[in-house]
């Protein structure tokens, strides 16, 4: 396996830049999750480090190595597509074994690495088939199978389940993470999927307009959000933001809503009194209580099964609650609520966290 080191790398599309300087050092054995919104530069940056795309500036390093102007069969890498990219002609063992035959390894060390990756994936009573006698779940698998017999340094997955159903999404999320822990292979993924990035990663990369926004756990994102962005793109429902002025009286502070309205907000060091900033609490940090400080009016109820994501409208403001609690499923016309003050995020005008 592999550590990969990503070094002050930009890309541009003729004169369009969609990378503007990307630093990431992935450790051996890691697992990365890409996310952001489409366009944000996720799939070039994974298709550079393949070597299916030039890099206009910066370096790629694999366990030290520099891999820029290496072809991408000789930079020992396996990707995983959405698409899966079967060769239809081929059954599924020799769909599995073509990298070794290329390489011309052994019959026996080609029966074992395809025997040993078809009994992880479950895939032993269907190496026979031809791609189009499977079922998307299958195929994915059998892509992933083709990745795992070459034992590569490292693998790279460009949204691999985003062409399956619910379900087996479900299902196929929860075996690449089992067999990331049984290879411990160096990982790079990409999805749009919440909950794909928040259970398959070690650390989740957020990326927006070509710059990484923030790296860390799913929790430390989740947690403390470095900034606006990320605070909106991790959860879902998105957190609630409130836009006003960061106020300072004594000990005390406030944020001032156009409307007037104050809320209250703990008292942080090196914010200027005055300045505009952005408050977040996430829906489902929301507290409902018969007594609560705040008044919400309710515009709708979604029902989930799970909870109740309501819409609600708090000093003219529009924001989202989550709640557990089944009786929210026919509430008053208004309800009261709680902002807890440890749940509170405050960011400032340019977006950055403040702690
Ligand atoms: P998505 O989530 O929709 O797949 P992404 O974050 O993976 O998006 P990229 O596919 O990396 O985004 O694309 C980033 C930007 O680069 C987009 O604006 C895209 O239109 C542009 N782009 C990608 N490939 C090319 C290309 N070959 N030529 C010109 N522009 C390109």
């Amino acid at each position: 396996m592999a550590s990969i080191d990503i070094q002050s790398i930009r890309k541009s599309f003729g004169a369009f830049p969609v990378l503007h300087g990307v630093d990431l050092t992935i450790r051996d054995g890691e697992f990365i999750v890409l996310v952001g919104p489409s366009g944000c530069g996720k799939s070039t940056l994974l298709r550079m480090i393949a070597g299916l795309e030039d890099v206009t500036s910066g370096d790629i390093r694999i366990d030290g190595k520099r891999v820029n102007d290496l072809a991408p069969k000789d930079r020992d890498i396996a990707m995983v597509f959405q698409s899966y990219a079967l060769y239809p002609h081929m059954s599924v063992a020799d769909n599995m074994s073509y990298s070794l035959r290329l390489r011309r390894s052994t019959k026996e060390k080609i029966a074992s690495a395809v025997g040993g990756a078809a009994a992880k994936l479950g895939l032993e009573p269907l190496l026979e088939r031809r791609p189009k006698a499977l079922s998307g779940g299958q195929r994915q698998r059998v892509a992933m199978g083709r990745a795992i017999v070459r034992q590569p340094k490292a693998f790279l997955f460009d949204e691999p389940l985003s062409n399956l159903d619910a379900r087996l999404r479900e299902q196929m999320r929860a075996e690449i993470k089992k067999l990331h822990g049984d290879l411990r292979a160096t990982s790079i993924y990409v999805t749009h999927d919440q909950i794909e990035a928040m259970t398959l990663a070690d650390r989740i990369v957020a990326m927006h307009g070509g710059i990484v926004q923030q790296v860390g756990s799913p929790l430390e994102l989740y947690d403390r959000p470095a900034n606006l962005f990320v605070a909106g793109f991790i959860g879902s429902p998105g957190m609630n933001f409130f836009e006003g002025r960061y106020l300072v009286s004594g000990d005390h502070a406030d944020l001032r809503l156009p409307n007037g309205t104050t809320m209250p907000v703990r008292k942080r060091d090196g914010v200027e009194s005055g300045s505009a900033a952005t408050l977040g609490i996430r829906p489902e940090h929301v507290i409902l209580a018969d007594n609560g400080a705040l008044e919400a009016k309710v515009d709708l109820i979604e029902p989930t099964g799970f909870g109740i994501i309501m819409h609600v409208t708090i000093h003219g403001i529009p924001m989202k609650i989550f709640s557990q609690d089944r009786r929210m499923l026919k509430p008053g016309p208004t309800i009261r609520v709680d902002l807890p003050q440890d749940k509170l995020h405050l960011f400032e005008s340019d977006g950055k966290r403040v702690d």
